[in-house]
């Protein structure tokens, strides 16, 4: 476990920057670190420092707790295009969130889930898949245009 490369940092910075939705991230503090090699079927993670893990922390850099941490995976991130980087950087700070009720950081789910056969099989049926297929159909007028 190292630091991340400072192209990470540097994504994840203009995107905090330039996306209405990350405006919160402005306010948090993220560790972004990288590993060697991904698990399998993972391409990054996010997750929210609490607990165990943010005692641990405060022993290796007292005072410093992140709020978040966003690991990326060495052999992952060299074969990605500069799209897919800041794809995957944009979707690791999707999980990032604020509680406003609570007034605390939390880990923000998927707000799609399906499999794309079923899809295929049934449709476009539920409202996060609705939605899903309008911006499908937008990005594909887009790169048609
Ligand atoms: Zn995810």
């Amino acid at each position: 476990m190292k630091h991340a490369p400072e192209e990470v940092k540097q994504i994840a910075r203009h995107l905090i920057e330039t996306v209405n939705e990350f405006e919160h991230l402005g306010q948090a503090s993220i560790l972004y670190v990288m590993e060697d090699k991904a698990p399998k079927r993972r391409l990054a993670s996010a997750s929210k420092v609490g607990g165990r893990l943010a005692g641990i922390l405060e022993l290796i850099a007292p005072g410093d707790t992140p709020d978040f941490i966003i690991t990326v995976y060495d052999d992952v991130w060299q074969d990605l295009t500069e799209d897919q980087k800041h794809a995957l950087i944009d979707h690791e700070l999707s999980h990032c969130g604020w509680d406003r009720k609570k007034q605390k950081w939390t880990m923000v789910d998927h707000d799609v889930q399906d499999f794309v056969g079923t899809i295929k099989r049934h449709g476009l049926v539920f409202a996060d898949t609705k939605a899903l297929g309008e911006v499908v159909q937008l990005s594909l007028a887009e790169a048609q245009a």
